[in-house]
């Protein structure tokens, strides 16, 4: 069992308050066998203390968050960890008797802005204050046990002797399995993941489905949660089944594996090799390739040619060609690919020109378009050649255009050698032969 512990105050982060609060706490969870993952202290804001709790919950057990639960209006805890549920804060009637009742013991009113101390996030429980105003929060979420406690530290401690360490064996014992796995697609945005996905995205089920992009890629999570790690497990593997059914062979790894390992292992699986012939990516797929150890097997070389003599001399694109169609353009794109496969005496060839920008660009071949063009060997016919090509349209700047433009051609190379449509990478539109 882990816990993470976040101190909440303008005070922490200036410097002008030590944080003594996080170190008693670890120091007595550390008694107890619980390892703390992180200390994090954050100023009093509300968004920022509200990604700090939504960032700590569901990797460990137990949240401890002290400190901003004073009733001044710097105090947000509360408000941050309403929006980090989602859930409106809600009155607590025995909490504003119970407030009171410490002001008139001190032969005061209580004053009306103390009432927002009896406030909590609907769905969660109060925790009793027994030498403060300010009561403290429980709840539990996604496995992690929520506690928010006062930063004054004789209270903090009170509170944590009497609410929290009592509650450890508990906590520990009813311990789930949490599971997490990933799985990385290209060749669609976001939003058409999560439509293809539908209802299992619903935030309510277990386990839990969700979409990050990074890259241009975007990853599906898998939370699977259950008492028996063997049951988490099983249910984890059947769910990525279920996203994978949905989203198809743009899923090209799970975790980890990266879109050239993908390729890679594929080109091995099947026995095929590869070669490159690249003009606006400036030998990024043939980086991608050879970043993978062992591609040596697959790749058997590539060229970057950039003018249009060297697209000539070293690919035998035709001059005439050019001339007719311009350098960026799908003729010339096939053109390379099957100079690269001839040349190379590879089964498969992959041949990208395209305006990378941010200069260069007219309303016929704006920047970001792009053709990707494969070559390969026209199965059971020894020397025929067949050519296939996808136009792309990136949006982006230099670096975005020529970065997508690299992945589109390792997954087009990857979906290929699979059997699939290279235009299920969504931001192409294939252009059959001879078009
Ligand atoms: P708060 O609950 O944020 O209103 O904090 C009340 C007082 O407790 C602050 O003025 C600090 O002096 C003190 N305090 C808050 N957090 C900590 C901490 N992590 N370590 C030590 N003192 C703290
Ligand atoms: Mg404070």
């Amino acid at each position: 069992m882990q816990a993470i512990i976040l101190s909440i105050g303008d005070e922490l982060v200036l410097g002008q308050t030590v944080d003594t609060n996080s170190a008693h706490l670890s120091s007595q969870l550390a008694r107890h066998g619980i390892g703390t993952r992180y200390h994090q202290t954050v100023a009093d804001d509300r968004e920022a203390v509200a990604q700090a709790i939504r960032l700590a919950i569901g990797q460990v057990e137990l949240l401890i968050v002290s400190g901003g639960l004073g009733p001044t209006e710097d105090d947000l805890t509360r408000h941050a960890l309403a929006d980090a549920l989602g859930s409106p804060l809600v009155l607590h009637e025995p909490s504003v008797e119970h407030i009171r009742g410490f002001f008139e013991r001190l032969g005061r009113t209580m004053p009306d802005r103390n009432r927002i101390q009896a406030m909590h996030p609907r769905g969660t429980s109060v925790v009793p204050n027994a030498c403060g105003t300010a009561p403290g929060i429980h709840t539990v979420v996604d496995g992690t046990h929520v506690y928010v406690v006062p930063g004054v530290p004789r209270e903090m401690v009170a509170m944590y002797e009497a609410a929290v360490q009592p509650n450890l064996d508990l906590i520990e014992q009813s311990r789930h399995a949490i599971l997490t796995t990933k799985l990385n697609t290209f060749g669609l945005g976001e939003s058409d993941v999560a439509e293809r996905l539908g209802c299992l995205m619903d935030r309510d089920r277990n386990p839990k489905v969700g979409t990050t992009v990074s890259d241009a890629f975007v990853s599906v999570r898998i939370r699977s949660e259950f008492p028996d790690a063997t049951e988490a497990q099983h249910r984890l593997d059947e769910m990525a089944e279920q996203v994978h059914r949905r989203l198809g062979p743009i899923v090209f790894g799970r975790d980890d594996e990266s879109l050239q390992q993908a390729l890679v292992s594929t080109l091995i699986a099947h026995g095929r090799t590869v070669a490159t012939a690249e003009s606006c990516t400036g030998g990024l797929i043939g980086k991608m390739i050879t970043d993978v150890a062992g591609s040596s097997q697959i790749f058997r070389g590539g060229w970057v040619t950039y003018s249009n003599e060297m697209k000539m001399a070293q690919l035998g694109v035709e001059q005439s060609l050019l001339n007719r169609h311009g350098a960026v353009s799908q003729p010339t794109a096939r053109a390379m690919a099957a100079g690269a496969l001839a040349r190379t005496k590879s089964d498969l060839a992959v041949g990208i020109t395209g305006i990378a920008g941010p200069d260069g660009g007219d309303e016929a071949k704006p920047v970001g378009m792009v053709w990707v063009a494969l070559a390969y060997r026209r199965p059971g016919s020894g020397h025929g050649v067949d050519t296939d090509a996808l136009q792309l349209n990136l949006g982006g700047d230099r670096q975005n255009v020529r970065d997508r433009s690299a992945k589109a051609a390792v997954q087009a190379l990857r979906l290929h050698v699979l059997g699939q449509p290279i235009d299920l990478i969504r931001s192409g539109r294939r252009i059959p032969m001879g078009d």
